[in-house]
């Protein structure tokens, strides 16, 4: 047995790390050096599919042709302060959840579980709330989306839970740009 001896791992963390490190294997094929995503498609213990963020077929992506960036402004709170910081994003590539949505059925999605390595954007979220699936677990979190995301899913009523206490395998982890 491989990982942390002083962590107790419950038969459901088991599977929950095991289906994590397998959406981070997949994120090691992403196109964008900004931000390595990887999710999977999991029926049961059953996966179902798997996918990263790219571009689209016989397309140039990231790396070969820069990525594709957009400025925007971003409403943060620094020390109690609402402020305006300009961001920038790339838009080259399809998401990893996007990607798992064109290349699984919505048979198999329905009543499924995403496994992400990053707390999906807004745009996924509300492509994944329409897709059939039930859960949502991911890793690394997202603050720029997150209340609103986290509000659809209560309405929806998809599980939506964070693994934070996860080690992703070695030599898959890569810096995020935000
Ligand atoms: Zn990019
Ligand atoms: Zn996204």
């Amino acid at each position: 047995m491989s990982g942390n001896p002083g962590i107790n791992l419950s038969r459901k963390k088991d599977w929950d790390t095991y289906f994590m490190d397998i959406a981070y294997m997949a994120s090691t094929r992403s196109q964008c050096p900004r931000r390595h995503v990887g999710a999977v498609l999991v029926q049961g213990k059953k996966l179902l599919g798997s996918a990263y963020n790219g571009a689209p077929m016989g397309v140039p992506d990231c790396y070969e042709a820069g990525c594709m960036l957009v400025e925007e402004y971003e409403l943060q709170v620094i020390d109690g302060q609402e402020t305006m910081l300009k961001k920038q994003r790339c838009i080259r590539t399809i998401h990893a959840e996007q990607n798992l949505l064109l290349f699984t059925d919505r048979n198999d999605r329905v009543g499924s579980t995403v496994y992400v390595t990053d707390q999906p954007c807004w745009t996924c979220a509300n492509m994944l709330a329409n897709s059939g699936i039930i859960e949502i677990v991911y890793h690394r979190a997202y603050p720029k989306d997150e209340g609103k995301v986290v509000a659809l899913m209560e309405a929806r009523g998809i599980v939506f839970r964070q693994i934070a206490q996860y080690a992703p395998p070695e030599n898959t982890l890569m810096e995020v740009v935000n």
